[in-house]
């Protein structure tokens, strides 16, 4: 079997890596040629476009920043399905609104390819232990075969329904990671303002009903150790609870704390917070404050 993987970002370039450890040919593009020479060295291949991709493998998995690019490389006139033959698979595994989703779909279907979406959930350290969670959207006669691929990059596959409901999935579960987001931060910092030390403060609110898992297994180690570097940044987050945002809107939905949350991702962007990983909400409300930074 012959894989394509387009997007070998912070999420993309260990889940193929993980294809080629498991012994998968995989040949993958990336606009950023460093990733791409990273992967060479991991035995990985390279193609010089999409094109030359998609005409010489079995199975496409994108994983890209978020809907105009999936566009641009699936719908492309030089993309994905002008060039993947009948019968082939297109593995969505970005994080992308239900629009385009539907979209990619029903062009799949068009050209008799075989689509699913996958996004990922868990963190970027997850993803380079081989530890993801996948949502799957697919058709139950593709479940089985399509378990045993994502199975080479992770430990977890859940069938959320047809193609589509993946990516619908995540948008409920990232609204949540989310919002926990600038939960944390208001906690954190409010502690601090009254006088509470850091690390008492963290040991109660992991230790009770109020944890989440964002502050159990990421806090500790990203923003309240100063490492600010993503993970899983803030302007992915924003666009996050922006998909999150316009599906309540489209279903007529009310969702006051997913818009509220978009809003101070919205202020932390402004503040020079993008390219820093979703914990450094609690350095961009501890400034907002103007409470000394949070560190344990
Ligand atoms: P990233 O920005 O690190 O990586 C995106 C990669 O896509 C980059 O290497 C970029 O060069 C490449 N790219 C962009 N446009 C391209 C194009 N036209 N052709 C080829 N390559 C192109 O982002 P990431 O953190 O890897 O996230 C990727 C997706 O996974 C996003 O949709 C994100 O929301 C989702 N996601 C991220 C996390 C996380 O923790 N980082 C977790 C789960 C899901």
């Amino acid at each position: 079997m012959k894989i394509g993987f387009i997007g070998l970002g912070r999420m993309g370039f260990p889940l193929a890596s993980h294809l080629v450890k498991n012994g998968l040919d995989v040949t993958a593009f990336d606009l950023n040629p460093a990733q791409i020479e990273k992967f060479i060295q991991l035995g990985g291949k390279n193609a010089e476009n999409i094109q030359d991709i998609a005409k010489n493998v079995d199975v496409v998995f994108t994983m890209l920043p978020g809907p105009k690019q999936s566009k641009d490389v699936i719908l492309g006139e030089n993309g994905v399905l002008a060039n993947l033959a009948e019968g082939k698979y297109l593995i969505e595994l970005s994080t992308i609104d239900t629009d385009t989703v539907d979209l990619l779909y029903q062009n799949a279907q068009e050209k008799n390819i075989k689509f699913a979406d996958a996004p990922v959930g868990r963190l970027a350290a997850h993803a380079d232990k081989g530890q993801s969670l996948f949502m799957l959207g697919a058709e139950e006669s593709e479940f089985s075969y399509l378990q045993d691929l994502l199975l080479k990059m992770g430990t977890t596959v859940l069938h959320c329904g047809e193609p589509g409901a993946g990516t619908r999935m995540k948008l409920i579960n990232n609204l949540m990671v989310l919002c926990y987001c600038q939960l944390n931060s208001e906690a954190l910092v409010l502690a601090k303002g009254l006088g509470l030390d850091t690390t008492k403060t963290f040991e109660v609110l992991t230790g009770t009903t109020a944890s989440n898992g964002q502050l159990k297994e990421k806090w500790p180690v990203k923003v309240l150790k100063g490492d600010l570097t993503p993970g899983f940044d803030i302007a992915l987050g924003f666009k996050d609870l922006t998909l999150a945002c316009q599906a309540a809107q489209s279903t007529g939905i009310s969702l006051p704390v997913g818009n509220l949350v978009r809003n101070m991702f919205q202020l932390a962007r402004h503040a020079g917070k993008d390219g820093q990983d979703t914990s450094s909400m609690t350095d961009f409300w501890a400034e907002a404050n103007e409470i000394e930074k949070i560190r344990i």
